[in-house]
């Protein structure tokens, strides 16, 4: 898959065109672009942030200056951005960090989730 890198306002189009299609219209919900060092956590691609009783949450995604380079996979930030939604349909159900099995079980079934949604959105097959 070839690298998806977007700016700042395309991510908000992005965003408001898969809150319609993921019903997460109810949300109040910003996306930017951050540098690694600011993220929350190491190593990742992206990141989400909520307040469940508020509707309202914060997505951070990763810097294209700070990818690592040689990974299997370049950059979809598309991708990244369904990922972090899809997480907040499963706030209730989201276990403890030190629930490594079930933890690593969510993350697998999502990024599963989401790349079959990105994929079927962009006419892919196979
Ligand atoms: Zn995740």
């Amino acid at each position: 898959m070839s690298a998806v890198i977007q700016t700042e306002d395309e991510l908000r189009a992005k965003l408001a065109e898969w809150q319609k299609i993921l019903r997460l219209q109810d949300w109040i919900i910003n996306v930017s672009i951050f540098r690694e060092r600011d993220m929350k956590g190491e190593n990742r691609c992206g990141e989400v942030e909520w307040t469940l009783e508020k509707r309202m949450a914060s997505i951070r995604i990763l810097d294209p200056v700070d990818y690592p380079d040689g990974l299997m996979e370049e950059q979809d930030m598309e991708l990244t951005l369904v990922h972090e939604l899809l997480h907040l349909h499963l706030v209730t159900v989201t276990p403890d960090h030190e629930d490594e099995l079930r933890h690593c079980a969510l993350e697998q079934a999502i990024d599963a989730i989401s790349r079959g949604l990105v994929a079927l959105k962009r006419g892919l097959t196979g």
